[in-house]
Protein backbone atom coordinates (compact mmCIF):
# COMPACT_ATOMS: atom_id res chain seq x y z
CA UNK A 1 0.00 0.00 0.00
CA UNK A 2 1.44 3.23 -1.23
CA UNK A 3 3.24 5.59 1.55
CA UNK A 4 3.84 8.23 -0.84
CA UNK A 5 2.80 11.63 -0.58
CA UNK A 6 2.53 12.41 -3.94
CA UNK A 7 5.21 15.44 -4.78
CA UNK A 8 8.33 14.71 -6.33
CA UNK A 9 10.72 16.69 -4.54
CA UNK A 10 12.68 17.87 -7.59
CA UNK A 11 10.23 19.32 -10.21
CA UNK A 12 8.07 22.12 -8.59
CA UNK A 13 4.51 22.01 -9.69
CA UNK A 14 3.62 18.47 -10.43
CA UNK A 15 2.03 15.53 -7.95
CA UNK A 16 2.33 11.81 -8.81
CA UNK A 17 -0.45 9.57 -7.79
CA UNK A 18 -1.57 11.91 -4.65
CA UNK A 19 -4.45 14.20 -5.38
CA UNK A 20 -4.83 15.69 -1.55
CA UNK A 21 -3.12 17.93 0.72
CA UNK A 22 -0.64 20.36 -0.73
CA UNK A 23 -1.01 18.46 -4.24
CA UNK A 24 -3.82 20.17 -4.86
CA UNK A 25 -2.34 23.39 -5.70
CA UNK A 26 -0.03 21.08 -8.30
CA UNK A 27 -0.37 22.20 -11.71
CA UNK A 28 0.55 18.73 -13.72
CA UNK A 29 -0.30 15.07 -12.20
CA UNK A 30 0.47 11.79 -13.55
CA UNK A 31 -1.74 8.62 -12.50
CA UNK A 32 0.72 5.42 -12.78
CA UNK A 33 -2.26 2.88 -12.56
CA UNK A 34 -5.75 2.65 -11.55
CA UNK A 35 -5.38 1.28 -7.79
CA UNK A 36 -6.95 2.70 -5.47
CA UNK A 37 -3.96 3.52 -3.33
CA UNK A 38 -3.18 5.78 -5.71
CA UNK A 39 -5.59 7.27 -6.58
CA UNK A 40 -6.49 9.31 -3.46
CA UNK A 41 -8.25 12.47 -3.74
CA UNK A 42 -8.77 11.92 -7.55
CA UNK A 43 -12.75 12.38 -6.61
CA UNK A 44 -12.52 15.59 -5.98
CA UNK A 45 -9.74 16.80 -7.44
CA UNK A 46 -11.43 18.52 -10.74
CA UNK A 47 -12.73 21.16 -7.71
CA UNK A 48 -9.06 22.42 -8.03
CA UNK A 49 -7.77 22.08 -11.38
CA UNK A 50 -7.67 24.99 -13.66
CA UNK A 51 -8.07 25.45 -17.23
CA UNK A 52 -4.45 24.63 -18.37
CA UNK A 53 -4.27 21.63 -15.29
CA UNK A 54 -4.13 18.32 -16.44
CA UNK A 55 -3.95 14.38 -15.02
CA UNK A 56 -1.26 12.36 -17.97
CA UNK A 57 -2.12 8.95 -17.73
CA UNK A 58 -1.26 5.85 -19.94
CA UNK A 59 -4.84 5.56 -22.84
CA UNK A 60 -5.59 2.42 -20.94
CA UNK A 61 -5.86 4.16 -17.72
CA UNK A 62 -7.73 6.85 -18.98
CA UNK A 63 -10.52 4.72 -20.49
CA UNK A 64 -10.69 3.34 -16.75
CA UNK A 65 -10.06 7.09 -14.95
CA UNK A 66 -13.27 8.42 -17.90
CA UNK A 67 -15.80 5.36 -17.25
CA UNK A 68 -15.26 6.05 -13.34
CA UNK A 69 -14.70 9.55 -13.07
CA UNK A 70 -16.93 10.71 -15.92
CA UNK A 71 -16.28 14.93 -14.38
CA UNK A 72 -12.41 14.83 -14.89
CA UNK A 73 -12.96 13.97 -19.13
CA UNK A 74 -11.75 17.20 -19.47
CA UNK A 75 -8.68 16.81 -17.36
CA UNK A 76 -6.92 13.51 -18.89
CA UNK A 77 -4.52 13.43 -21.38
CA UNK A 78 -3.21 10.43 -22.16
CA UNK A 79 0.02 9.59 -23.13
CA UNK A 80 1.36 7.00 -25.77
CA UNK A 81 3.54 4.43 -23.84
CA UNK A 82 6.96 3.44 -24.34
CA UNK A 83 7.54 7.63 -26.21
CA UNK A 84 9.08 10.26 -24.74
CA UNK A 85 6.28 13.48 -24.01
CA UNK A 86 7.31 17.23 -23.72
CA UNK A 87 5.00 18.14 -20.55
CA UNK A 88 4.38 22.13 -19.69
CA UNK A 89 3.71 22.69 -16.23
CA UNK A 90 2.12 26.07 -15.45
CA UNK A 91 4.19 28.60 -13.25
CA UNK A 92 1.43 30.94 -13.69
CA UNK A 93 -0.77 32.55 -16.47
CA UNK A 94 2.02 33.76 -18.58
CA UNK A 95 4.89 31.26 -17.89
CA UNK A 96 5.54 27.85 -17.83
CA UNK A 97 8.19 25.18 -17.27
CA UNK A 98 8.53 22.15 -19.58
CA UNK A 99 9.80 18.68 -18.16
CA UNK A 100 10.25 15.16 -20.82
CA UNK A 101 8.52 12.19 -19.63
CA UNK A 102 8.31 8.73 -20.61
CA UNK A 103 6.19 5.77 -20.12
CA UNK A 104 7.38 2.71 -19.18
CA UNK A 105 4.83 -0.54 -19.56
CA UNK A 106 5.44 -1.43 -15.40
CA UNK A 107 3.92 -5.06 -15.70
CA UNK A 108 1.74 -4.67 -12.80
CA UNK A 109 -2.25 -4.13 -14.01
CA UNK A 110 -3.55 -3.08 -17.23
CA UNK A 111 -2.17 0.54 -18.23
CA UNK A 112 0.43 0.58 -15.53
CA UNK A 113 3.17 2.60 -15.93
CA UNK A 114 6.51 4.11 -14.70
CA UNK A 115 7.68 7.75 -15.19
CA UNK A 116 10.94 8.68 -16.37
CA UNK A 117 10.88 12.32 -15.84
CA UNK A 118 14.33 14.14 -17.27
CA UNK A 119 14.41 17.67 -16.90
CA UNK A 120 16.27 20.46 -18.98
CA UNK A 121 19.03 20.44 -16.44
CA UNK A 122 19.85 16.82 -16.86
CA UNK A 123 18.42 15.84 -13.83
CA UNK A 124 16.62 12.19 -14.30
CA UNK A 125 13.61 10.94 -11.88
CA UNK A 126 12.42 7.29 -12.04
CA UNK A 127 9.37 6.91 -10.55
CA UNK A 128 9.10 3.26 -10.64
CA UNK A 129 4.95 3.28 -9.49
CA UNK A 130 4.67 -0.49 -8.49
CA UNK A 131 5.49 -2.87 -10.56
CA UNK A 132 6.91 -6.33 -11.47
CA UNK A 133 9.70 -6.70 -13.72
CA UNK A 134 12.82 -9.01 -14.10
CA UNK A 135 16.00 -8.02 -15.45
CA UNK A 136 16.03 -9.44 -18.42
CA UNK A 137 13.08 -7.44 -19.10
CA UNK A 138 15.05 -4.23 -17.50
CA UNK A 139 17.78 -4.91 -20.12
CA UNK A 140 15.36 -4.54 -23.49
CA UNK A 141 14.18 -1.31 -22.35
CA UNK A 142 15.92 1.71 -24.62
CA UNK A 143 15.04 4.82 -22.46
CA UNK A 144 17.21 3.46 -19.68
CA UNK A 145 20.38 2.90 -21.77
CA UNK A 146 22.88 5.36 -24.01
CA UNK A 147 23.33 4.48 -27.11
CA UNK A 148 27.13 2.44 -26.03
CA UNK A 149 24.34 0.28 -23.85
CA UNK A 150 25.43 1.57 -20.83
CA UNK A 151 22.97 2.64 -18.37
CA UNK A 152 21.38 5.98 -18.18
CA UNK A 153 21.89 7.90 -15.11
CA UNK A 154 18.84 7.93 -12.59
CA UNK A 155 19.44 10.60 -10.04
CA UNK A 156 16.63 9.95 -7.96
CA UNK A 157 13.96 7.05 -8.31
CA UNK A 158 10.86 6.86 -6.11
CA UNK A 159 10.49 3.14 -5.47
CA UNK A 160 7.84 0.10 -5.27
CA UNK A 161 8.78 -1.16 -2.06
CA UNK A 162 6.10 -3.20 -1.13
CA UNK A 163 7.38 -6.54 -0.87
CA UNK A 164 11.39 -5.40 0.37
CA UNK A 165 11.41 -7.48 3.18
CA UNK A 166 13.38 -11.04 3.61
CA UNK A 167 10.30 -12.66 4.29
CA UNK A 168 9.12 -12.17 0.37
CA UNK A 169 12.92 -13.09 -1.10
CA UNK A 170 10.72 -14.77 -3.85
CA UNK A 171 8.20 -15.59 -5.88
CA UNK A 172 6.68 -17.75 -8.78
CA UNK A 173 7.09 -16.05 -12.00
CA UNK A 174 3.97 -15.00 -13.08
CA UNK A 175 3.57 -17.65 -15.90
CA UNK A 176 4.33 -20.19 -13.25
CA UNK A 177 1.78 -19.12 -11.13
CA UNK A 178 -0.67 -18.44 -14.23
CA UNK A 179 -0.36 -21.92 -15.63
CA UNK A 180 -0.90 -23.33 -12.13
CA UNK A 181 -4.27 -21.68 -11.50
CA UNK A 182 -5.40 -22.68 -15.12
CA UNK A 183 -4.29 -26.22 -14.53
CA UNK A 184 -6.48 -26.35 -11.29
CA UNK A 185 -9.42 -24.78 -13.18
CA UNK A 186 -9.58 -27.15 -15.70
CA UNK A 187 -8.96 -29.83 -13.48
CA UNK A 188 -12.22 -28.45 -12.14
CA UNK A 189 -14.14 -27.38 -14.82
CA UNK A 190 -13.56 -31.42 -16.90
CA UNK A 191 -15.71 -33.01 -13.89
CA UNK A 192 -18.94 -31.68 -15.99
CA UNK A 193 -20.99 -28.74 -16.85
CA UNK A 194 -22.29 -28.21 -13.59
CA UNK A 195 -18.74 -27.40 -12.07
CA UNK A 196 -17.55 -23.70 -11.49
CA UNK A 197 -14.70 -21.64 -10.50
CA UNK A 198 -14.90 -18.85 -8.44
CA UNK A 199 -12.27 -16.56 -8.84
CA UNK A 200 -11.66 -14.47 -5.94
CA UNK A 201 -9.31 -11.13 -7.40
CA UNK A 202 -7.72 -8.99 -4.12
CA UNK A 203 -7.94 -5.56 -6.27
CA UNK A 204 -10.59 -4.56 -9.25
CA UNK A 205 -7.41 -4.58 -11.67
CA UNK A 206 -4.39 -6.70 -11.87
CA UNK A 207 -5.59 -10.19 -12.78
CA UNK A 208 -5.97 -9.43 -16.43
CA UNK A 209 -2.71 -11.07 -17.38
CA UNK A 210 -4.24 -14.35 -16.04
CA UNK A 211 -7.76 -13.89 -17.62
CA UNK A 212 -6.28 -13.84 -20.89
CA UNK A 213 -3.97 -16.79 -20.13
CA UNK A 214 -7.33 -18.92 -18.57
CA UNK A 215 -9.09 -17.48 -21.86
CA UNK A 216 -6.06 -18.86 -24.33
CA UNK A 217 -5.67 -22.24 -22.87
CA UNK A 218 -9.50 -22.93 -21.27
CA UNK A 219 -10.88 -21.12 -24.53
CA UNK A 220 -13.62 -19.80 -22.03
CA UNK A 221 -14.41 -15.96 -21.23
CA UNK A 222 -14.51 -14.88 -17.40
CA UNK A 223 -17.48 -13.58 -16.42
CA UNK A 224 -17.03 -10.00 -14.84
CA UNK A 225 -19.21 -7.07 -13.62
CA UNK A 226 -20.62 -5.06 -15.96
CA UNK A 227 -18.51 -1.98 -14.68
CA UNK A 228 -15.71 -3.97 -15.52
CA UNK A 229 -17.13 -5.21 -18.94
CA UNK A 230 -17.66 -1.72 -20.24
CA UNK A 231 -14.24 -1.46 -19.59
CA UNK A 232 -12.21 -3.95 -20.77
CA UNK A 233 -14.58 -4.26 -23.72
CA UNK A 234 -12.70 -1.02 -25.04
CA UNK A 235 -8.99 -2.49 -24.15
CA UNK A 236 -8.62 -4.79 -27.83
CA UNK A 237 -6.46 -7.04 -25.70
CA UNK A 238 -8.87 -8.11 -23.53
CA UNK A 239 -11.87 -7.87 -25.15
CA UNK A 240 -12.44 -11.63 -26.36
CA UNK A 241 -11.35 -12.82 -22.72
CA UNK A 242 -14.54 -11.44 -21.30
CA UNK A 243 -18.00 -11.88 -20.80
CA UNK A 244 -20.94 -10.12 -19.24
CA UNK A 245 -23.58 -13.30 -19.52
CA UNK A 246 -23.16 -15.35 -16.37
CA UNK A 247 -24.40 -18.58 -18.53
CA UNK A 248 -21.70 -18.32 -21.12
CA UNK A 249 -19.16 -19.40 -18.79
CA UNK A 250 -17.42 -21.64 -15.73
CA UNK A 251 -15.25 -19.07 -14.54
CA UNK A 252 -16.95 -16.63 -12.78
CA UNK A 253 -14.73 -13.07 -11.35
CA UNK A 254 -17.62 -11.26 -10.90
CA UNK A 255 -16.88 -10.10 -7.35
CA UNK A 256 -13.83 -8.99 -5.46
CA UNK A 257 -14.58 -11.43 -2.65
CA UNK A 258 -15.26 -14.79 -2.15
CA UNK A 259 -18.84 -14.48 -3.62
CA UNK A 260 -19.63 -13.85 -6.86
CA UNK A 261 -22.03 -11.38 -7.84
CA UNK A 262 -23.54 -9.91 -10.93
CA UNK A 263 -26.24 -7.82 -11.65
CA UNK A 264 -26.38 -7.82 -7.57
CA UNK A 265 -27.40 -11.32 -8.15
CA UNK A 266 -25.66 -13.81 -6.59
CA UNK A 267 -24.89 -15.58 -9.78
CA UNK A 268 -24.14 -18.84 -9.06
CA UNK A 269 -26.74 -19.07 -6.41
CA UNK A 270 -28.67 -21.99 -7.52
CA UNK A 271 -25.38 -24.02 -8.21
CA UNK A 272 -24.88 -26.71 -5.47
CA UNK A 273 -21.74 -25.19 -3.67
CA UNK A 274 -20.35 -28.32 -3.68
CA UNK A 275 -19.37 -27.97 -7.03
CA UNK A 276 -18.01 -24.31 -6.85
CA UNK A 277 -14.10 -24.11 -6.31
CA UNK A 278 -13.06 -21.23 -4.70
CA UNK A 279 -9.78 -19.90 -6.07
CA UNK A 280 -7.77 -16.94 -4.87
CA UNK A 281 -4.74 -15.35 -6.36
CA UNK A 282 -2.63 -13.77 -3.78
CA UNK A 283 0.82 -12.36 -2.53
CA UNK A 284 0.94 -11.03 1.19
CA UNK A 285 0.28 -14.67 2.91
CA UNK A 286 3.25 -16.36 0.83
CA UNK A 287 5.93 -15.03 3.20
CA UNK A 288 8.58 -17.85 3.42
CA UNK A 289 8.16 -18.87 -0.39
CA UNK A 290 10.87 -20.25 -2.21
CA UNK A 291 11.70 -23.05 -5.20
CA UNK A 292 10.52 -25.89 -3.24
CA UNK A 293 7.56 -24.26 -2.08
CA UNK A 294 4.15 -25.70 -3.27
CA UNK A 295 2.18 -22.85 -5.33
CA UNK A 296 -1.14 -23.63 -3.58
CA UNK A 297 -2.48 -23.57 -0.05
CA UNK A 298 -6.14 -25.46 0.58
CA UNK A 299 -7.76 -23.37 3.16
CA UNK A 300 -10.60 -25.81 4.22
CA UNK A 301 -10.68 -28.50 1.52
CA UNK A 302 -10.43 -28.75 -2.04
CA UNK A 303 -13.13 -26.22 -2.88
CA UNK A 304 -11.06 -23.56 -1.25
CA UNK A 305 -7.19 -22.73 -2.82
CA UNK A 306 -5.03 -19.91 -1.98
CA UNK A 307 -2.58 -19.59 -5.17
CA UNK A 308 1.07 -17.96 -5.04
CA UNK A 309 0.61 -15.29 -7.63
CA UNK A 310 2.24 -11.40 -7.20
CA UNK A 311 1.86 -8.07 -9.48
CA UNK A 312 4.71 -6.63 -7.54
CA UNK A 313 8.25 -7.76 -7.52
CA UNK A 314 9.54 -10.02 -4.86
CA UNK A 315 12.58 -9.19 -2.58
CA UNK A 316 15.66 -10.41 -5.33
CA UNK A 317 13.15 -9.05 -7.73
CA UNK A 318 13.64 -5.63 -6.11
CA UNK A 319 17.50 -6.03 -5.57
CA UNK A 320 18.08 -6.71 -8.92
CA UNK A 321 16.28 -3.76 -10.60
CA UNK A 322 18.33 -1.53 -8.06
CA UNK A 323 21.50 -2.97 -9.06
CA UNK A 324 21.15 -2.96 -12.69
CA UNK A 325 20.05 0.83 -12.38
CA UNK A 326 22.03 2.00 -9.64
CA UNK A 327 20.28 4.78 -8.77
CA UNK A 328 21.78 7.37 -6.63
CA UNK A 329 19.10 8.41 -4.33
CA UNK A 330 16.47 6.32 -3.21
CA UNK A 331 13.18 7.07 -1.73
CA UNK A 332 11.05 4.16 -0.98
CA UNK A 333 7.24 4.73 -1.58
CA UNK A 334 6.00 2.00 0.47
CA UNK A 335 7.01 2.38 3.94
CA UNK A 336 6.08 -0.21 6.77
CA UNK A 337 4.70 1.40 9.92
CA UNK A 338 6.52 -1.28 11.88
CA UNK A 339 10.29 -0.50 12.30
CA UNK A 340 10.66 2.16 9.31
CA UNK A 341 14.25 2.78 10.61
CA UNK A 342 15.35 -0.59 10.24
CA UNK A 343 13.78 -1.39 6.81
CA UNK A 344 15.42 2.51 5.79
CA UNK A 345 18.75 0.97 7.02
CA UNK A 346 18.24 -2.30 4.73
CA UNK A 347 17.85 -0.49 1.92
CA UNK A 348 20.62 1.72 2.73
CA UNK A 349 22.92 -0.99 3.28
CA UNK A 350 22.30 -2.64 0.14
CA UNK A 351 22.58 -0.13 -2.09
CA UNK A 352 25.87 1.56 -0.16
CA UNK A 353 28.01 1.29 -3.48
CA UNK A 354 25.93 3.31 -5.43
CA UNK A 355 23.69 5.82 -3.65
CA UNK A 356 24.73 8.84 -2.47
CA UNK A 357 24.10 8.91 1.47
CA UNK A 358 21.87 9.66 3.31
CA UNK A 359 19.79 9.95 1.33
CA UNK A 360 17.00 7.84 1.91
CA UNK A 361 16.73 8.49 6.08
CA UNK A 362 15.13 12.56 6.07
CA UNK A 363 13.25 14.02 3.53
CA UNK A 364 15.11 17.48 3.58
CA UNK A 365 17.99 15.08 2.55
CA UNK A 366 16.22 13.62 -0.87
CA UNK A 367 17.08 16.50 -2.87
CA UNK A 368 20.53 15.24 -4.03
CA UNK A 369 22.83 18.53 -4.92
CA UNK A 370 19.83 20.24 -7.26
CA UNK A 371 19.76 23.09 -5.84
CA UNK A 372 21.75 25.22 -8.40
CA UNK A 373 20.50 23.50 -11.43
CA UNK A 374 16.97 24.14 -10.13
CA UNK A 375 17.31 27.83 -10.19
CA UNK A 376 19.52 27.23 -13.27
CA UNK A 377 16.46 25.58 -14.81
CA UNK A 378 13.64 27.97 -13.56
CA UNK A 379 15.61 31.08 -15.12
CA UNK A 380 14.68 29.42 -18.29
CA UNK A 381 11.21 29.81 -17.72
CA UNK A 382 9.40 29.43 -21.00
CA UNK A 383 6.39 32.76 -21.69
CA UNK A 384 3.54 31.72 -23.51
CA UNK A 385 2.22 33.94 -27.16
CA UNK A 386 -0.55 34.75 -27.49
CA UNK A 387 -0.82 34.92 -30.51
CA UNK A 388 -3.36 32.69 -32.56
CA UNK A 389 -1.70 32.42 -35.88
CA UNK A 390 0.89 30.46 -34.51
CA UNK A 391 1.08 26.56 -32.87
CA UNK A 392 1.99 25.71 -29.84
CA UNK A 393 5.07 23.90 -30.80
CA UNK A 394 6.29 26.97 -33.20
CA UNK A 395 5.51 29.43 -30.32
CA UNK A 396 7.67 27.21 -27.72
CA UNK A 397 10.46 26.54 -30.68
CA UNK A 398 10.60 30.61 -30.76
CA UNK A 399 10.26 31.57 -27.57
CA UNK A 400 12.65 29.09 -26.30
CA UNK A 401 15.53 29.78 -29.05
CA UNK A 402 15.09 33.49 -29.01
CA UNK A 403 13.19 35.00 -26.62
CA UNK A 404 15.00 32.99 -23.75
CA UNK A 405 17.72 31.32 -25.23
CA UNK A 406 16.57 28.12 -24.06
CA UNK A 407 16.97 25.41 -26.46
CA UNK A 408 14.58 22.46 -26.77
CA UNK A 409 17.56 20.50 -27.94
CA UNK A 410 19.26 19.40 -24.58
CA UNK A 411 15.97 17.64 -23.64
CA UNK A 412 16.26 16.22 -26.82
CA UNK A 413 19.38 14.78 -26.64
CA UNK A 414 18.95 13.41 -23.12
CA UNK A 415 16.11 10.36 -24.54
CA UNK A 416 17.91 8.06 -27.14
CA UNK A 417 14.63 6.84 -29.11
CA UNK A 418 14.47 10.35 -30.45
CA UNK A 419 10.71 9.78 -30.75
CA UNK A 420 9.76 12.78 -28.68
CA UNK A 421 6.20 14.13 -29.02
CA UNK A 422 4.60 17.75 -27.60
CA UNK A 423 1.96 17.41 -25.65
CA UNK A 424 -0.61 19.72 -27.37
CA UNK A 425 -2.84 21.22 -24.89
ZN1 LIG B 1 0.07 0.40 -4.77
ZN1 LIG C 1 -1.01 -1.25 -7.65
ZN1 LIG D 1 -20.48 -14.57 -12.19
Amino acid sequence: MSTFEGKLLEIDGISVDEFTGKNITSRAFFLSHCHTDHMNGLNIVSNHLNNDSFIYMSPISAIIIKRTYPELKNFIRQLAVDETHLIRIPNDEVSYKCVAVTLIPAGHCPGSVMFLFEKCDGIRILYTADFRMTVSTLQKITHFHNDDGSTKTIHKMYFDSTFWNEDYTNFPSRSESSDYICSIIEEWISKGKEYFVSLSISAKYGSEYLYKEMYERLKMPIHVSNFMYDIYSQVLDMRPTVTNDPKKTQIHSCSTNYSCYAHNIYCLDNIKQANVRHVRPSAQIWNGWDEKSDLFKEKNDENFINVCYSSHCSHNELKEFLSYLKPKCIEPCVVPKDNPHQFYQSINEYAKDFIESPCIYEKKNLKLNVNETESLCDSKNIFLNNSDSESEEESLQRNTNNKMKWEITPIRALVSNKKIKLFTL
